[in-house]
């Protein structure tokens, strides 16, 4: 069915709707729905027709199923974080946004298990198991906002991701309401036995950013907390040095927690707003940091000060403290936060290259902001080869958004070309569609599309997101392609 086909829901419908949720948690003025027209992906808008903000999920299925008589579209939300239009309603329809079923429902601590539900905030169920001596790895930087829902939804990483892995290794199974209102289970079962056999389910609606059907609870491992971390600091010249040395420190055989990296636009910027005593004139720097033993990372710690230093570190900081440690992971994870001092508008691109091909993408972004005109920082998952870099551009200047797009079609255009991709964890969404033709062959979507309308045959949730459109996807024409 075409967006034009599709019926926007009508006065019925929102009534029942209310009826089923409560009338104050149906948002239909177009006030209450400007907030809920995009993303964190703002350059492009469109409003729903209302968002449904159920509090169970009982309440989740009987909405869904409500939607589904009526033939309206569905998109399934958390806390809109997404930096892809994850979460556009590209067609209208209803949001339906669990935010307010928040709670960590019980914790397993012996099997390292919690279930939770699915507008349940990533960081909340740390901070409900700390005490235990466990966490929940995966640790998006947007980590104190979004929801476990979301985290499923794009198959969330973080700084660490690195070592741990992303949702996928540590969302044990789900349950997930189908675009027709039937309630699934996912992986692993609910009480906590072992994952059925067959296919793995699982693993294939996680990503599947929303077209699969509305995750209701999920249940997440929970593993040990190091018992030490030793968190450096290294200060260098250039971009092209602290790229070598992410090459070096993993080709030394270390697996460190996390290696993160900022150049030096947005280490100003965060140094600007946070205070930390970042150098303002290094050309970049690098979080390392390593995790595990006493003993062992204290080892590991020379190694790595070494490798900085033989790559041409001028600088090798250790964090003195917990509390040290603790205010540099709160300037790299709020980096984002401090763009505002540079920019109005950024574009968060995230591609990813093989690690040895790091000083060469880099370089390249670098070109790409010199071609365009733009200012472009970056802060990004160096260990992991996952660039993010921030294009800066005002959208009240349609030749700057022009150029935005231009400047992110060439970087990822460049990512395919070493080998790469065009996503590491932010996911396609409405964003980066025409770029799925260029990653994937005609027949490698057309099975995609088919895993999608075994749960959704009529590809009315979340439409308008991660597939081209056209009879076979083959057939896509870009809706938005960025000109020279
Ligand atoms: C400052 C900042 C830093 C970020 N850092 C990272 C990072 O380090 N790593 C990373 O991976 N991402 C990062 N992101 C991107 C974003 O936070 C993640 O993609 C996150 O998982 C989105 O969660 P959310 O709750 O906001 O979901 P939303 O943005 O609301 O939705 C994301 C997707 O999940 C689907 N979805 C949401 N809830 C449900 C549900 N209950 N059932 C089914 N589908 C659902 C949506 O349909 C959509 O496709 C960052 C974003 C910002 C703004």
């Amino acid at each position: 069915m075409s967006p034009a086909d599709r019926p926007a829901p009508s006065p019925g419908l929102i009534a029942a709707l209310r009826r089923v949720v409560g009338d104050d948690h149906v948002l239909a003025a177009s006030s209450d729905l400007l907030v809920y027209e995009c993303d964190a992906y703002t350059l492009e808008k469109h409003a729903p027709d209302a968002v449904v903000l159920p509090g169970s999920a009982a309440e989740v299925v009987e909405v869904v199923r409500l939607c589904a008589e009526a033939g309206v579209p569905i998109i399934p939300r958390g806390a809109g974080t997404s930096l892809s239009g994850a979460v556009l309603p590209s067609e209208g329809g209803v949001v339906i946004a669990p935010t307010r079923m928040t709670r960590v429902l019980s914790v397993d601590a012996r099997n390292g298990r919690a279930m939770v539900e699915a507008g349940c905030v990533n960081a909340w169920i740390t901070n409900a198991v700390r005490h235990l001596g466990l966490y929940y790895a995966p640790d998006p930087s947007s980590q104190s906002a979004c929801t476990i829902g979301g985290n499923i939804g794009t198959n969330s990483g973080g700084p660490h991701t690195l070592k741990h892995g992303v949702t996928t290794n540590h969302v044990l199974g789900f349950e997930l309401v189908l675009p027709d209102g039937t309630v699934a289970w996912l992986g692993t079962t609910a009480d906590g036995g072992e994952e059925p056999g067959g296919l793995d389910l699982r693993g294939a609606a996680i990503g599947s950013e929303g077209m699969f059907g509305v995750v209701t609870r999920a249940l997440v491992r929970l593993v040990p907390a190091p018992t030490a971390f030793k968190t450096l600091l290294g200060v260098f010249e250039t971009v092209d040095d602290a790229s070598r040395t992410v090459g070096e420190i993993l080709k030394a055989g270390l697996v460190p927690g996390a290696i993160e990296m900022m150049d030096q636009l947005i280490t100003r910027a965060v140094e600007q707003a946070y205070h930390f005593g970042f150098p303002l004139d290094a050309g970049a720097v690098l979080i390392v940091e390593l995790e595990g033993h006493p003993d062992g990372v204290a080892r590991q710690a020379g190694t790595v000060v070494a490798l900085c230093r033989a790559n041409g570190a001028r600088e090798v900081r250790v964090a003195a403290d917990e509390r040290e440690r603790l205010e540099l992971w709160k300037c790299r994870k709020r980096a984002f936060g401090a763009i505002g001092r540079l920019s109005p508008n950024y574009l968060t691109q995230d591609g990813v290259v093989p690690r040895s091909r790091l000083p060469e993408i880099m370089r390249f972004v670098a070109a790409a902001a010199e071609e365009t005109g733009l200012r472009i920082a970056n802060v990004f998952h160096a260990g992991d080869g996952n660039l993010h870099p921030l294009v800066l551009y005002d959208e009240r200047d349609p030749d700057q958004v022009r150029r935005a797009l231009l400047a992110s079609d060439r970087i990822l255009g460049k990512c395919l070309e070493l080998g790469g991709s065009v996503s590491g964890e932010h996911g396609i969404g409405a964003e980066k569609i025409s770029f799925m033709s260029r990653q994937f062959s005609p027949d490698d979507l057309e099975a995609m599309l088919w895993l999608r309308l075994a749960f959704d045959p009529d590809q009315r949730c979340n439409p308008g997101k991660m597939f081209p459109s056209g009879k076979r996807c083959g057939d896509f024409v870009p809706r938005r392609q960025a000109s020279a």
